[in-house]
């Protein structure tokens, strides 16, 4: 939970990615989805507290129950806990006062009415402030980033970005208590079994670790520390990267960083090669070309006339790389490297891996983007997203099942729509898009 933070950036996360499709896709990465969950976290910031809420007043026998329920649910828990290796001692001194958070179940079940477009997600993600703010923090830490950067090859503006993106450089760090966070998520709602194994590496880390119950602060979703790692992530990564003995994500920015390189660097990243770059596409291009999957090496990418930003030949970079077009053909498309994937495995959003590429550029001094968002379009709502798939495919343009996401499939069928009416075919949902097919729709009817 991140009640201090922009709620702007955290809304926004969503905007490319289903969190419930990232649900079932992504256990391998607990930090996605752990990133995932941190960005419903702002539309319920400003939530009546529930001490005063209505609800207790009328019907104390429901919060009475729950709250045996869940106290069962903790002695319950034990007994797999103590198979597993934890102590009686570790359980007892992290679960004994573990409080059923109301906030954090309100969260775990929500589905975001909107999400917001691309642009809007950037502009608070490399904000002046952030990137200002990451430059003080780049030259105060440069003799402990060079090290790390040499020691993994993970590039120091990458991490100094992941460090201000997930906790503003360690300022917003969470609210919950790991145990209270992973506990109420493990006890009921959409993701048992899955917090129910990050509560017993949360113990695990406690018992190994000596940490005390009250410095393990998380997020409500139960990432915790500077860089925001998972209990499960904890035991893959985490390092002592300033020497003293003790791993501390939490209050040693050493260590946070230390632990998110050997994330990124466990993951692939290519030492030396760039996330990405802006380019500009030629007029004839064949916006059926711009998916991430879609990868060629860059001499292929220059034969097709892409170039840099500003028009010039593109760098004679080695190796694959695909074009990028998060707001369609009529916002700016982005050349990526193997980098960005390996960005994507931190959280599974292409908005978050651009927003870190992007702020790492200006943390180190490179200039913004050269082309402009269409920042007149609106974002489709839930609703609207069903309606577009449910167009496509009474229109004949089969877009997979119809689950309010815009995905891959969902792009592709509308490729098809666009190709069969001479547009541009950037598979790019827009209102007008919506519009038009149902207009389409209305004159089939007639
Ligand atoms: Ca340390």
């Amino acid at each position: 939970m991140r009640p201090a933070g922009d709620p702007k950036l955290s809304n926004n996360i969503l905007f490319s990615h289903n969190f419930f499709t990232n649900l079932r896709l992504q256990r391998r990465s607990a930090r996605a989805l752990a990133l995932t969950l941190a960005t419903l976290t702002a539309a319920c910031a400003t939530a009546a507290p529930g001490a005063s809420s209505p609800a207790r007043l009328t019907a104390p026998s429901a919060a009475t129950s729950q709250n045996s329920k869940f106290n069962a649910f903790i002695r319950d828990f034990r007994s797999t806990a103590l198979a597993q290796g934890i102590t009686a001692q570790t359980y007892d001194s992290a679960m004994a006062g573990a409080q059923l958070q109301s906030r954090i179940q309100a969260l775990n079940e929500k589905q975001p009415e909107f999400s917001k477009q691309i642009w809007d997600y950037l502009d608070g993600a490399v904000s002046p402030l952030r990137v200002s703010n990451g430059q003080q923090k780049l030259g105060l830490n440069a003799t402990m980033l060079a090290n790390i950067q040499s020691r993994t090859g993970v590039s120091k503006y990458i991490l100094v970005a992941i460090w201000g993106l997930e906790t503003a450089y360690g300022s917003n760090i969470g609210s919950f208590n790991i145990f209270d966070a992973l506990t109420t998520l493990a006890y009921d709602g959409p993701r048992q079994a899955f917090a129910r194994g990050e509560l017993l590496n949360a113990l695990k880390m406690m018992q190994r670790e000596h940490y005390s119950r009250s410095q393990m602060i998380s997020s409500w979703a139960g990432a915790f520390g500077q860089t925001q790692f998972m209990p499960s992530t904890f035991f893959k990564y985490a390092t002592d990267g300033d020497g003293d003995g003790k791993i501390d994500l939490w209050t040693s920015p050493a260590d946070a960083l230390s632990s998110a390189a050997a994330l990124l660097d466990g993951a692939g990243w290519q030492r030396g090669q760039p996330w990405g770059y802006e380019v500009t596409l030629p007029r004839s291009f064949d916006y059926a070309q711009a998916e991430l999957d879609q990868t060629k090496p860059v001499s292929a990418w220059r034969t097709m006339g892409v170039k840099t930003a500003l028009g010039a030949a593109l760098p004679a970079e080695t190796g694959e790389a695909s074009v990028f077009l998060p707001a369609g053909a009529r916002g700016p498309a982005f050349l990526l490297f193997p980098n960005f994937k390996v960005i994507l495995k931190y959280n599974n959003s292409t908005a978050y891996a651009l927003g870190i590429g992007l702020l790492a550029n200006r943390i180190n001094g490179g200039p913004p983007i050269v082309a402009s968002w269409p920042r007149n379009e609106i974002a489709l709502s839930r609703d609207q997203k069903f309606q577009f798939q449910r167009d496509l495919a009474a229109l004949g343009f089969d877009p997979g099942p119809i689950d309010g996401m815009i995905g891959k499939q969902v792009r592709s069928a509308l490729r098809d729509y666009q190709k069969a009416h001479d547009m541009p075919a950037d598979g790019f949902a827009t209102l007008e898009l919506l519009s038009r097919m149902d207009r389409d729709i209305a004159a089939k009817r007639n």
